[in-house]
Parts: structure tokens; C-alpha cells; sequence
């Protein structure tokens, strides 16, 4: 069976301790669609040009966050890697004239383990990350997804991790259920409206077209990931709004599923 591309806005790292409506979401979707393995690009990994694929059979958590409680600090999230799907995603770049390179050194980064923990709560799906090459345009990542595309239909689910609307300067810390601002539910409306139309030139074209671009992505590692998910979805998909809603008043919690 072919395995979805998806997008996850994966907040806080609270979101690995807290409940609510995101939660159940993921946890509903990821009881329904269980791939054999799943490669997620992370917004908590960057590189320039290159894509660096982690390739470990054993991987360690990453706790690259400060000031939260303690109990964040102890999650454990004991996924496997899978050295075959990273060697396999190596050659699907390289066919692509992607550079690429495998890393055994790298660990889970909270962008890797803050939703499968909550998608996949047993650690049993096998994960290979990948980070965001910051130096790729928009439509270079659309191609990225594009060379990985092939892994859907052997039984991989394709994950980019981040956020729609994530501006750090512009959360609402009265709490997560602080009132939406106008601009951040314009650019979120926006960006799934051009999905559901597939207009995928007007979302690589974000920094132009979009209402309030340089508010809701001030810097493109939250928003990024999404690109290697629209490639990976091919041409005019179906759209499953996993989650939608916000946190702390500006922080998009969208989360989707093209398939
Ligand atoms: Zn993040």
C-alpha cells in the first residue's frame, strides 16, 4: 500500500507531555496508517547544500531545547533506525542529482521524537532523519521530495516536520489557548487554500505571494520541511487536515496528509 506524504506542525516540546485535541489528532492518524519505516526532515536540523540522511541502527535522543521542566529531559523515545531506507534514500537523491551523505552519528532531534512520540507512543516504526538544507530554494526541495517519492510505494511514510506559522518573538505566553491574531490565521488560511487548489508554484512563491510571509516565517526552518512533503506528494493529491488550530496565539498546529 502507498504510504502518505505528511506535514507535521510539531509546536513546543511540551507537545510530547501535554494533552489536548493536537495530540489526540496524532495519535488517532498514526493508530490508522502504520508505515514500515518513516523518514522525517526535521526543522531542528540544518545543513546548507547538502542532505545528510542519519543512518544509525541505534539512535540517541536529542534534548536540543533549554528551560523546560525536567520531565522533558527524560522522555525516552527508543526508535530504531533503519540503515537500509537511509542507504535507500542515499540513492534516490544521488539518482537526482541530489548530494547526499549518510551520517551514523545522528541522534533524534525533539523535531524527530516531540510527534512520532505522540503519532507512533510504542517506538516500533523504524525512523531515518533528515535535516533541512537552509541553502535549497523552495522548488529545490519540492524536487528533493520529488526524487523520495518513490519510497511511498514501498511502504515508507514521508514526514516534514515544523510549523506553518512559527515566530518565537510573536507567541502569546499567557497560555496555549491565547486568542488567534489576524495575520498568523491569514497566512495559515492562505497556505491550505493553495493546497487544497494545489498551486504549488504560488506556495514556493510564498515570500512573495503570501499575506504576511515575513511574520509567520521569519526564518525558513519551521516552514521548509513542507516543500519536501508537497514533492513527495505528487500531482493534485488528496488532503486530510490531520490538525488544525493554534497555540499560544500565533503558533500553527497545522498538520496534514497528502496522498
Ligand atoms: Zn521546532
Amino acid at each position: 500500500m502507498r504510504e502518505a506524504a505528511v506535514f507535521v506542525s510539531h509546536g513546543s516540546p511540551m507537545s510530547a507531555l501535554e494533552s489536548g485535541a493536537y495530540q489526540d489528532a496524532l495519535a488517532a492518524f498514526g493508530a490508522r496508517w502504520r508505515p514500515r519505516a518513516v523518514v522525517v526532515v526535521s526543522a531542528h536540523w540544518e545543513t546548507g547544500r547538502e542532505v545528510k540522511v542519519a543512518s544509525a541502527e541505534s539512535q540517541h535522543l536529542i534534548y536540543d531545547f533549554g528551560g523546560f521542566p525536567r520531565e522533558l529531559y527524560e522522555v525516552q523515545y527508543p526508535a530504531k533506525g533503519a540503515p537500509a531506507v537511509a542507504e535507500r534514500v542515499g540513492e534516490l537523491l544521488a539518482a537526482a542529482d541530489v548530494r547526499a551523505e549518510l551520517d551514523a552519528g545522528r541522534g533524534l532531534d525533539h523535531g524527530v521524537w516531540v510527534p512520532l512520540s505522540l503519532m507512533y507512543p510504542q517506538a516500533d516504526v523504524p525512523v531515518v532523519a533528515l535535516p533541512v538544507p537552509m541553502m535549497m530554494t523552495p522548488a529545490e526541495l519540492v524536487r528533493v521530495g520529488q526524487a523520495l517519492r518513490p519510497l511511498r510505494e514501498e511502504g515508507v511514510m514521508i514526514v516534514g516536520s515544523g510549523g506553518i506559522v512559527h515566530n518565537l518573538r510573536r507567541l502569546n505566553w499567557s497560555g496555549r489557548a491565547a486568542p488567534v491574531e489576524g495575520w498568523a490565521a491569514e497566512f495559515d488560511n492562505w497556505f491550505a487554500e493553495r493546497v487544497k487548489a494545489w498551486d504549488v508554484p504560488a506556495l514556493t512563491g510564498y515570500a512573495q505571494g503570501a499575506p504576511y510571509a515575513e511574520l509567520a516565517v521569519p526564518t525558513a526552518e519551521h516552514f521548509h520541511p513542507v516543500f519536501v512533503t508537497l514533492g513527495a506528494a505528487g500531482e493534485s493529491p488528496s488532503v486530510e487536515w490531520i490538525h488544525e488550530g493554534f497555540e499560544y496565539g500565533t503558533l500553527s498546529m497545522r498538520s496534514f496528509a497528502l496522498r
